[in-house]
């Protein structure tokens, strides 16, 4: 099949540039559209107000990690498709978490989309790193989606099943991500871990979602 041109295929911006906003703009207005959700409906959904998702959609704003991760779990998408498009040939890539690092906006986490989503995957790969103090409660995934947490730096604290877990420099965790959990970071130091989410089955969003 020809391939058409596709503007959502432009290399990635760095941290709060046009470029970025532009691929966030887009992508929340043809979610938005997809579903057929008033700008009510997504902030209902989302739990993000109305007045921030109109910002996003006019390139206006650029939204914390935070905000950005209520918008992926209120459309039930991976979090990296708001950040970068997935690369459509099947060529070897090669990324460098240091040059992906610190996007979309300064926040107390950071997220380097190594491998960001990609429907033929059925993954996404983020470097997560977290503050000294930073604490977050992720959103329950949708039913499947499994994490796979494993720390590269430092000390990290996941909460499974209720509990806070201490894991160290090279220990991980898998669990089911569609209840709630929660990352935090009690050292003096950045930790930094490796988020492997996995939508398998029934999770798995539609290709380009
Ligand atoms: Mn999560």
């Amino acid at each position: 099949m020809p391939k058409k041109p596709d503007a959502t295929a432009t290399p990635p911006a760095p941290a709060g540039t046009p470029a970025l906003a532009a691929h966030l703009a887009r992508t929340l207005q043809r979610l938005r559209a997809g579903r057929g959700w008033s700008l009510d409906r997504a902030a209902a959904e989302t739990g993000v107000s109305k007045a921030m998702l109109g910002q996003i959609e006019r390139a206006e704003s650029s939204p914390t990690v935070a905000t950005l991760w209520r918008i992926a779990s209120g459309f039930r998408t991976p979090l990296s498709a708001f950040i970068e498009p997935p690369a459509h040939d099947g060529k070897p890539l090669f990324r460098a978490a240091a040059a992906l690092r610190d996007r979309p906006a300064s926040d107390p986490m950071w997220v380097a989309p190594l491998f960001p989503y990609d429907a033929r995957f059925g993954f996404e790969l983020l470097e997560l790193t977290l503050a000294p103090g930073y604490e977050r409660r992720s959103e329950p995934h949708l039913a499947g989606v499994f994490e796979h947490v494993t720390v590269v730096r430092g000390t990290l604290q996941v909460l499974v099943d209720g509990r806070w877990r201490t894991l160290n420099e090279g220990e991980a965790v898998r669990f089911p991500a569609d209840r709630p959990h929660g990352y935090r970071n009690r050292g003096d130091a950045p930790a930094v871990c490796h988020d492997l989410i996995c939508y398998t089955g029934g999770a798995a969003p539609a290709a380009g979602d």
